[in-house]
């Protein structure tokens, strides 16, 4: 009888443990008061879609340029591509001068051509160096280079834009939504007003769009 009570007890308490992990593991996710605006920021897919996924990123952070190449396409495929939800981005400057270079010319191509801001960026992400991403690669030259493969922008406005910080402006307003958001690394992705813990997990992004679908 002894027995039988405490192979119960250890049960219980075995069982309570598990409920207990797989609660925080689910918690790990941050449902924040609100979503970041979406304001200004470039926009894939259909503005009124139901769900909107924004993009903390930075064009030196070698897990930004991952996350588009294992991530992104699969989440276009799915959700962009059939109206579900849209994508936004925001840069994070967290790498210093070369993060804001880069961003300094993203925000030009965007409002430039805006059409053509997702190819420049994606074309930005595949130069970013698959080993040695610390060594310095993002160069006025390299930005003007990649914005005439992708971009109809004339390279010499995009020169004096990147160089005189023409949209400077623009980067603090990204800032200011870094603070407001307490991004503290990259990438970070919120869809529909949940901070995610791991934005590698497609499963779990998959069903966070599948549940903002009235
Ligand atoms: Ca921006």
């Amino acid at each position: 009888m002894k027995k039988l009570v405490l192979f119960t007890v250890l049960v219980v308490a075995l069982l309570v443990a598990i409920a207990l992990l797989a609660n925080q593991a689910q918690k790990k996710d941050v449902a924040l008061d609100s979503h970041p605006s979406t304001e200004g920021q470039p926009l894939l897919g259909d503005k009124d879609a139901p769900v909107s996924v924004v993009e903390f990123g930075d064009f030196k952070c070698p897990a930004c340029k991952a996350w588009g190449e294992r991530i992104y396409p699969q989440l276009k495929e799915d959700f962009i591509d059939t109206g579900k939800a849209n994508l936004s981005y925001v840069n994070v400057l967290f790498h210093g001068e070369e993060s804001t270079l880069a961003a300094l010319a993203a925000e030009s191509v965007f409002k430039n051509d805006p059409d053509s801001y997702w190819e420049f960026q994606k074309a930005l992400f595949d130069e970013q160096p698959e080993q040695d991403h610390d060594a310095a690669w993002i160069t006025v030259d390299k930005l003007v280079e990649v914005a005439g493969n992708t971009t109809d922008v004339d390279p010499e406005q995009l020169r004096k834009e990147i160089e005189g910080k023409a949209f400077k402006k623009q980067l603090e307003e990204d800032n200011a939504l870094v603070e407001e958001f307490k991004i503290e690394s990259t990438p970070t992705v919120i869809i529909n007003g949940v901070k995610l813990d791991d934005p590698y997990d497609y499963e779990r992004i998959k069903s966070l769009i599948e549940d903002g679908q009235d």
